[in-house]
């Protein structure tokens, strides 16, 4: 495997890792991404040094986590890398009472490798000699283009719900097949999806939107059958049909590296039932306030913080604004109170992916980008989500 695409920075915290006799691997997504020739977004160290030990041997290194402790050595002011232990296989009765993170047994690298969810992701790259250590098959998989669970997918989906969601992703991200006995598995074990952690659902909710593989992904989880348990309300082949060429022009954005709020995500994924909701055209607040209320409960459901949710009703009740040119006559003062709006560089944002996605108000798109140019504090509709909210809820267009 080439070092090319490593950081020096992450071979010198292997080297004295190793330096001091400890074992130092990097594992999981790096190294599969890697192999693959992409860049990887983060490295993930593992060893057998115990946390006390890895703290010691880096200056700027934290302790994180109460039931599971792992360091993070930075190697830049706000960058980081995850240095573990090796950890055992989750216990299953353990898992089910308190998640995930139940997981608190330091175990050999082999015990390590089993408890990884698919065989490319538990994929051990050694520093020392750039070998790759591979207990579960992960490279043949790699060479087949195929997800795989480590041992019976049905026991491993049962065990945590969530690796389901993952493998949809990781399918559509890397164009691999999920295997036969997977896929089964998935179907069978769907329902299991309703008893997941609805935090780390709505975590992996953004993962998906923000993977450059979005359509795709929710296509898989159609495919196999778990649409209906988590999103029901969008299962319907008739948002579907609208849903997937939104999420493919999100797709196209985030594959270009461009930051997208995640209220504007959220928007991509929920817009089809907003705009049914719409309906006929009434006044901003009443929209803004039927929608919050109507989706009120599928908003808590998934968990979208009452903020998120607040942007998320702002920038759909601002589109059937955006979808006309305002009368010249009628004077400029609603254009100005709207150009300047807090909440108008996402509503433009999400409008463009609408015109993109439907072919549709292209004539209306560029009439309010190039007055949005001339905004001064607006980048043309590509503020973060903290600058946003940072200027406060002005809640008039
Ligand atoms: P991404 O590119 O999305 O970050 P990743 O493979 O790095 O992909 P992470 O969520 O960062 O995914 O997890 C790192 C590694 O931890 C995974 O590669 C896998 O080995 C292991 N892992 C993560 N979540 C689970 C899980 N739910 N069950 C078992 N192993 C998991
Ligand atoms: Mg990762």
């Amino acid at each position: 495997m080439s070092r090319k695409l490593i950081e020096r920075s992450v071979i010198d915290i292997m080297n004295r890792l190793r330096g001091d006799g400890f074992q130092a691997y990097l594992v999981g997504g790096c190294v599969r991404d890697i192999l693959l020739g992409k860049k990887p977004k983060d490295f993930d160290i593992v060893t057998d040094a115990r946390p006390r030990q890895i703290k010691r041997l880096f200056r700027r290194c934290f302790l994180i986590g109460r039931r599971f402790r792992l360091a993070h050595v930075y190697i830049s002011r706000d960058r980081f890398v995850e240095v573990a232990t090796f950890r055992a296989a989750v216990d299953p009765d353990r898992a089910e009472e308190a998640g995930f993170a139940a997981n608190n047994v330091y175990g050999t690298i082999e015990e390590d490798a089993q408890r990884r969810d698919f065989s490319v992701n538990a994929l051990y790259f050694n520093g020392a000699d750039a070998s790759i250590l591979d207990y579960s098959g992960g490279l043949k998989d790699m060479k087949k283009k195929v997800l795989r669970s480590i041992g019976d997918p049905a026991q491993r989906y049962r065990e945590d719900p969530v690796r389901m969601i993952r493998a949809a992703r990781f399918c559509a991200q890397l164009g691999f097949d999920l295997s036969r006995p997977d896929h089964r598995a998935a179907v069978a074990c769907a329902s299991l999806i309703r008893e997941a952690n609805a935090h780390r659902m709505l975590e992996e909710l953004y993962k998906i939107l923000r993977c450059a593989a979005a359509s795709g992904t929710i296509q898989n989880l159609h495919d196999f059958k778990i649409l209906p348990y988590w999103l029901p309300e969008l299962s319907h082949e008739k948002y579907l049909h609208t849903l997937l060429p939104r999420l493919a022009a999100l797709d196209s954005r985030r594959s270009r590296g461009e930051e997208v709020p995640n209220a504007v995500l959220l928007a991509v994924l929920l817009y089809d039932l907003l705009d049914e909701a719409l309906g006929e055209r009434r006044g901003f607040q009443d929209s803004f306030s039927m929608l919050h209320q109507r989706y009120s409960e599928l908003a808590t459901r998934l968990r979208i913080p009452r903020r998120e949710w607040d942007s998320v009703c702002d920038l759909a009740a601002r589109q059937p604004s955006l979808a006309r040119i305002p009368d010249p006559r009628k004077g400029k003062g609603f254009e100005k109170r709207f150009l300047h709006n807090a909440h108008f560089p996402n509503a433009l944002l999400f409008f463009e992916l609408q015109v993109e996605a439907t072919g549709r108000y292209r004539e209306e798109l560029n009439y309010w980008k190039e007055r949005a140019s001339r905004v001064p504090h607006d980048g043309g509709g590509h503020q973060r989500e903290n600058v946003i909210h940072g200027q406060g809820g002005g809640r008039r267009p």
